[in-house]
């Protein structure tokens, strides 16, 4: 153990500190103060110099990893580099010490900010209009399904409460739709990863309220029966939902509301760079085709005649209220910042770039790795495991002796339709440089796997934790410092 792994406490020294005030009297006026209020001895804080606190706090930082500290090829979830701007407009005051009941004359900026990252979706998705309430992915999955059962209900067609998800689907949408009270029917993916229209048709009938489909799909490939799919689901009524948490493949080549899409969900905290990880903030806008506008969720800003922005906060024809104000407003601005920072001609680059980069791996590394399905995949792809599987080195093995090279592990064991899966995305913002490094650590370690499969067992061997053993670590965490030494 390394001497600055110690915690605060334990490098406390009775009466050492950090700062220094003039003598004063302190406790005059403190009887003003209810007896039951006071503290009767003065808090265990550890008593050390400003220097013990920053070294403290600066090697807590580097025990873990961040997408500021390395590579993150981690698949399904987009984590592209934050640009340090979106922080400088995040945090001035002239956002940041907003509140939420000031009347909307005192926020227009902030409304107009709202509005305009509005109709930046609306164009990038082909969508009508956006609403930035929901406060993640899987919220924005309620807020569309929500919209969708509101059309239903709004046209008297009650018996529509079955919603069709792909078995290859994030498991998000599944618990969305039984939190909006929806009955889930799965559709299955074919050989080569696509949802088959085949086993699709049978399913269609007046008690389908519509299907939530992702595309490209969770493992990274583009859906091509789209239109075809979505003119079948239309014609029995049904509304098309697509979950556009990782959009960024798409964006600047297709748009998913002239692909048939009805309502849909974007993750800014992916796709439009705004930190994410660690249980939020996040930011989940939808968008919907202009059917569906009057059901977006209250409350909502409006532009009145003069040009000025108002906040409507009645539930009218809407599926309701999702959440207390109107969004995470630092995401918002965040994600506001980064697309007008790269303007129309750089967000015309994203997708193709996100496809680049997964491509590029994909072929560099599929004589190393297993690849199930070897076709040209979008921003992300997977491989089952290690190529030479005799071995015995599995696919968790790979991901921890990952670590030891400085990269953050891959996404693993997901999706479910594989059993060894390495989930892989590289996200547009990395250089070939770092790419580069990535596939050669890569095949370094399917040669080590072939040549000291019992090392491979034991990494990671540099981390500040090793292997934990998953099963104990979720069953009897050891959650207290003391019980470690
Ligand atoms: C991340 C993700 C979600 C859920 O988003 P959260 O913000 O984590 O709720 C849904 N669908 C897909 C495809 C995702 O990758």
């Amino acid at each position: 153990m390394k001497y600055y792994d110690k915690l605060i406490f334990d490098l406390s020294k009775e009466g050492r500190q950090g700062f220094s005030l003039p003598v004063r009297n302190w406790s005059a006026g403190l009887d003003e103060i209810p007896a039951v209020l006071r503290r009767e001895d003065a808090p265990a804080l550890p008593q050390v110099s400003e220097l013990d606190v920053v070294r403290h706090y600066t090697n807590l930082s580097q025990m873990n990893f961040g997408v500021d500290s390395g590579f993150y090829p981690l698949g399904s979830c987009t984590m592209k580099y934050n640009p340090k701007i979106n922080e400088e407009i995040a945090s001035h005051p002239g956002f940041a010490c907003l509140h939420p009941l000031q009347p909307a004359v005192t926020v227009q900026g902030a409304l107009k900010v709202y509005s305009e990252l509005a109709r930046s979706l609306s164009e990038i998705t082909g969508m009508a209009e956006f609403t930035l309430n929901p406060f993640a992915g899987a919220h924005g999955e309620l807020t569309g399904l929500m919209i969708i059962r509101q059309y239903h209900i709004s046209r008297g067609d009650l018996k529509r409460t079955r919603i069709i998800v792909p078995d290859s689907a994030h498991g998000t949408n599944p618990a969305s739709a039984a939190v909006c009270g929806l009955e889930i029917v799965q559709v299955k993916s074919k050989e080569n990863g696509l949802v088959d229209v085949e086993d699709l048709k049978p399913l269609l009938d007046d008690t389908i309220a519509g299907i939530m489909m992702t595309n490209p799909n969770t493992l990274g490939l583009f859906e091509k029966d789209i239109k075809e799919i979505a003119a079948l689901v239309h014609q029995c009524g049904g509304l098309l939902y697509y979950d556009g948490a990782n959009m960024n493949p798409l964006i600047g080549k297709v748009r998913p509301g002239d692909m048939g899409f009805d309502v849909l969900h974007l993750n800014l905290h992916k796709s439009f760079s705004t930190p994410h990880g660690g249980g939020g903030p996040g930011s989940g806008p939808v968008g919907v085709a202009p059917h569906l506008v009057k059901h977006l969720p209250y409350p909502r800003v409006v532009e009145l005649e003069d040009g000025t922005l108002d906040v409507v906060n009645e539930k009218g024809e809407s599926c309701g209220r999702i959440s207390g104000f109107m969004g995470n407003f630092g995401v918002i601005l965040r994600a506001y910042t980064y697309i007008l920072m790269l303007g129309k001609q750089n967000v015309r680059m994203v997708g193709p770039l996100a496809v680049l980069g997964a491509n590029y791996i994909k072929e560099s590394l599929k004589d190393c790795f297993k690849l199930p399905i070897d076709s040209v995949c979008k921003h992300e792809f997977v491989f089952d495991g290690l190529a030479d599987q005799s071995t015995g080195v599995t696919t968790l093995d790979v991901a921890k002796r990952l670590l030891d090279y400085g990269f953050h592990a891959p996404t693993i064991y997901f999706p479910l339709l594989f059993h060894q899966a390495i989930m892989i995305e590289p996200t547009e913002t990395e250089s070939k440089e770092t790419l580069d490094g990535f596939i050669e650590i890569m095949k370094h370690i399917a040669k080590e796997a072939a040549e000291d499969p019992e090392s491979m067992k034991t990494a990671p061997h540099t981390t500040p934790v090793r292997r934990l053993d998953e099963t104990t670590a979720a069953r009897q965490p050891i959650l207290k410092y003391k019980d470690i030494i």
